[in-house]
């Protein structure tokens, strides 16, 4: 819960991103060699799933590299403890040893909770360092989640000092392999897509831009799980 996150101290906060993002960094962030291919799952408490699929570096299904979204796998169990959603992440790659898109879509379909009732994703990325923007949210131009929960989510990072929050700007998760897409035409749920510019990441650079990030994350979770 958001009280049990403010009870923190920022730096301990910074600390347990840094700490669970060793073990995504280990040998040249292809993440826990144990588990290649490996989607781990979180169940969760309340009805949100959060989504890092990009926490290690992997080699897709049609050859193409796709180099890690540093720290969100990180911030992403940090926001899941606070929170108690659901958390789907990569665990670990190799070079050369291609990660099955169906494995990661399974693993959304296991965190689904069984009764109906509305469900949240949010699918956090990395936009890369010096983007124009903050954050960029995608939503399949407008599609995957209505603009009034766009309006909140806009403004709990305003109030913290994230303030240039595009949309649809570079990234509208418009690609058939997206967990927004995926999530949106095949799971039937709300979804949204957060690039996040480098600075917000950077649990070893600017510990206040990273708090703020996470704080808000929180914020938006708990508003979305009401
Ligand atoms: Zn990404």
């Amino acid at each position: 819960m958001l009280k049990d996150f403010l009870a923190e101290p920022k730096n301990k906060i910074i600390q347990q991103i840094v700490e669970n993002e060793r073990s995504f960094c280990q040998n040249n962030y292809n993440g826990d060699q144990k588990k290649k291919d490996v989607a781990e799952v979180v169940h969760g408490k309340i009805p949100v799933i959060l989504s890092t699929p990009h926490s290690v570096n992997h080699t897709r299904e049609d050859g193409t590299f796709k180099e890690v979204d540093t720290f969100t796998g990180g911030i992403g169990q940090v926001v899941q403890r606070y929170t108690g959603c659901s958390l789907v992440y990569l665990a670990g790659s190799g070079r050369g040893f291609k990660v099955r898109q169906t494995r990661y879509r399974n693993a959304l379909r296991a965190v689904m909770p069984e009764n109906e009732g509305r469900v949240f994703l949010i699918d956090l990325h990395g936009a890369k360092k010096g983007s124009p923007f903050d954050v960029d949210l995608g939503t399949l131009y407008g599609k995957s989640i209505s603009s009034h929960f766009v309006e909140e989510i806009k403004e709990k990072f305003l109030a913290n000092g994230i303030s240039d929050v595009r949309e649809n700007f570079k990234f509208s998760a418009g690609n058939k392999t997206t967990v927004t897409n995926y999530a949106y035409n095949h799971l039937k749920i709300p979804a949204v897509q957060m690039e996040v510019e480098y600075r917000f990441r950077d649990a070893n650079g600017d510990a206040t831009s990273v708090w703020a990030l996470t704080k808000s994350l929180v914020e938006i979770i708990e508003f979305l799980s009401r």
